[in-house]
């Protein structure tokens, strides 16, 4: 399989440079990686149910025949409405398209087809609006890939199909025959195979269960590779602790946890056998960035570099300005690189970087870039580390001869899956919120009062306070994807229409979101429409009220996180919660929300509501491939623990001729864990 990972994607038909471009954007080049790029979810088009078995709400697959189909109706410009009545023979259904003419062209035939779509039942009947279909063909389950601009799904599954059926004969297998016999795993083979076009659903879990046991085995056994690395290295050592003079650079006083959180980053720098390597827990709002800052300046002061690295360019100007500020009166160097910092002040940066006059740099991933080196850098910080895989970060630690790393968070993670992202690490808690925080009063309500919500914000408003509203992210259809342009435009005809409304959505360009956000944060906005790129970190303490649309489509931790925007400040906040969905499930989540602001319990809840499943959701468990595991698999991570650390300690290099595919895939996916 080795030499698939040379063969670069537009070996495929269909795959030429502009499809290649896009897949890059998903991490693929070659055949190899595309193999590797697991789908997202499935369609299963393999058991039809009839119109009558299908329920209100219910996303399935329904075969039948056209029966008559409508004249096409022309709503407006650009928007034609065709209508069908189809039946399986016993009931009739419904369906809508608009402005497909081809689909149009194809039903008006006549015929038998399968239908996929999620079902209404209406008072006229059972209705399902823009289904995909198939004219009907043998039923199987298809898979559904992450999709980009204009890279469809069904382009990765057409060239998915061709690079299956690439694989040779005999694939070399990452996990030995041995671990396999002993924890009944399937080949390689087979686990690719089925994982993109399983023959049912049996197969499927065969093959997922067997490629879960295989990441968490190559995570494992990169984790412990790095972590003897680390182990090996001779820190360096500061001498003195500048945190009392940093505190007199703070309007503010630190609280307990913060002063003791400081010392034991400190004291680590000052004396540990071993470079640092500390993960700091603290809920949001618990003042995390005055920490890192903190350690920062002890380690600058003592003449280590320091590499701050955050998610998003929102965040990364953010952390900037704050810590500009509070070393403003210093002569701490700080440098900001980000993607869309200019290429000229980019060679800048890279030039003070190597020749040791920068400090501190704070950035996005653009830290990471080849260009990036330092003359001695001895502190690696990344904060939200969920949104960071495992190889990121290892790559950007390895710019050092062995810096002390500190890793922050907001979610809790349980110990058994810190270990094995993070390897052998201390634990930091920041338990204490500084003082003057109210409780953000938190609602669940439906949206029939959403007018009275509008004249509620109206209110603050006047006050001069802020708000946001987030609406969900709709992914797949294009034409919805400006959801939050389209919401704020609709705000136009309410009490809120006279305000000052800014929108925030993924699509902008970076620069763009950094704008924007810089208007809501220098008061020059009422309102921040967006959807969920505000998630994470992002800091105004004078918004005082978080509307957040369709709350039933977020898990508890992001609608912990989206909460923590507000409340940031002394005076009270709030959150309200808006949905329509009165499941008793949603009910329940929504409802320990509203019971608590407390961010561990929420993530016990979580994890007792969802499972730990979602501790591993591509966000959340810092390694981006790592998309499988599911709740049944926390039995899989002490196995393939196990099997890992078995293979190392007969073979602690991986020089054996079996454990080469391992080391391959080690290799890949820890960029730097490999000498
Ligand atoms: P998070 O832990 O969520 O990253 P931040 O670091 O963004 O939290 O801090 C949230 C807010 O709290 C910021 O406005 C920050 O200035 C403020 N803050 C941090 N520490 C203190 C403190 N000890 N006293 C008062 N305000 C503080
Ligand atoms: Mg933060």
């Amino acid at each position: 399989m080795a030499s698939l990972f040379m063969t670069p994607v537009t070996a495929l038909s269909g795959i030429g440079p502009a499809k290649a471009e896009q897949l890059k954007k998903l991490g693929v080049t070659t055949v190899g990686e595309l193999l590797r790029l697991y789908p997202r979810s499935y369609e299963d088009w393999s058991k039809p149910v009839s119109i009558a078995q299908a329920q209100e709400g219910d996303t399935c697959c329904i075969r039948a025949r056209v029966v008559s189909c409508a004249k096409p109706a022309y709503i407006r410009k650009n928007m034609t409405l065709y209508k069908f009545t189809v039946s399986d023979g016993e009931d009739y259904m419904l369906l809508s398209f608009f402005n497909t003419l081809f689909v149009y062209e194809q039903l008006k035939r006549g015929g038998e087809f399968l239908f996929y779509g999620t079902v209404r039942k209406t008072d006229r009947g059972t209705e399902m609006s823009t289904p995909k279909l198939l004219a009907s063909g043998t039923p199987h389950i298809r898979p559904i890939y992450q999709q980009t601009n204009t890279l469809k799904s069904s382009h990765i599954e057409k060239a998915m199909q061709q690079a299956v059926r690439m694989l040779p004969e005999r694939v070399n297998d990452t996990i030995p025959a041995a671990v396999r016999e002993e924890y009944g795993l399937c080949d390689l083979k087979y686990a690719l195979e089925n994982i993109h076009f399983p023959k049912d659903g049996e197969a499927l879990e065969t093959a997922r269960r067997r490629l879960v046991f295989e990441e968490l085995m190559i995570l494992e056994t990169g984790v412990c590779l790095k972590g003897s690395e680390r182990l090996t290295k001779k820190p360096v050592h500061i001498s003195r602790d500048y945190t009392k003079e940093y505190i007199s650079l703070l309007p503010y006083k630190l609280t307990g946890a913060q002063n003791r959180v400081i010392k034991e980053c400190v004291n680590d720098m000052q004396t540990a056998a071993h470079p640092m390597n500390r993960l700091i827990q603290g809920d949001v709002g618990s003042g995390k960035t005055a920490v890192a800052a903190a350690v920062c300046y002890t380690a600058a002061k003592n003449g280590l570099q320091c590499a701050f690295m955050v998610p998003t360019e929102i965040l990364a100007a953010q952390h900037y300005e704050t810590l500009s500020g509070i070393f403003r009166d210093t002569d701490i160097k700080l440098e900001l690189l980000t993607g869309s910092t200019k290429p000229a002040e980019k060679e800048r940066i890279y030039r003070e970087l190597i020749d040791g006059e920068t400090d501190i740099v704070i950035g996005t991933h653009a830290l990471i870039s080849e260009n990036v080196e330092f003359k001695n850098l001895g502190l690696v910080i990344t904060d939200e580390q969920h949104r960071f895989g495992v190889g990121q970060r290892a790559a950007l630690t390895s710019k050092g001869e062995a810096p002390h790393v500190i890793v922050m968070s907001a979610t809790p993670i349980p110990r058994t899956l810190a270990l094995m992202l993070f390897g052998d690490l201390e634990l930091s808690v920041i338990d204490e919120l500084p003082p003057g925080r109210q409780k953000v009063n938190t609602y669940c309500v439906d949206g029939g009062l959403r007018e009275r919500i509008y004249k509620f914000m109206k209110k603050h408003i006047d006050e001069g306070r802020q708000c946001y509203i987030i609406c969900p992210l709709v992914e797949q259809n294009d034409t919805e994807l400006n959801s939050a342009q389209e919401y704020a435009e609709s705000l136009k005809d309410t009490v809120l229409g006279g305000c000052r409304i800014c929108v925030l959505h993924g699509r902008m360009s970076a620069a763009e979101k950094d704008r924007i956000m810089g208007l809501f944060a220098g008061g020059e906005a009422d309102i921040l429409v967006s959807t969920t790129v505000v998630e994470v970190g992002v800091n105004v303490p004078n918004a005082v009220i978080m509307l957040i649309e369709n709350a039933e489509r977020f898990g508890l931790s992001q609608l912990h996180q989206l909460r923590g925007r507000v409340g940031r400040g002394t005076a009270q906040s709030y959150c309200i919660m808006v949905t329509d969905n009165t499941s008793p499930v949603t009910q329940e989540r929504l409802g320990v929300m509203c019971r608590t602001n407390n961010g561990f319990v929420i993530a016990d809840e979580d994890l007792r509501l969802r499972g730990p499943g979602d501790f591993f959701g591509s966000r959340q468990h810092g390694l981006p491939e790592f998309r499988l595991v599911k709740t049944s698999d926390m039995v899989n991570i002490e196995s393939a623990r196990q099997a890992a650390r078995r293979i190392l300690a007969a073979d602690p290099l991986l020089e054996d001729k079996e454990n080469a595919p391992l080391l391959f895939e080690v290799r890949r996916l820890f960029p730097i864990a490999s000498s």
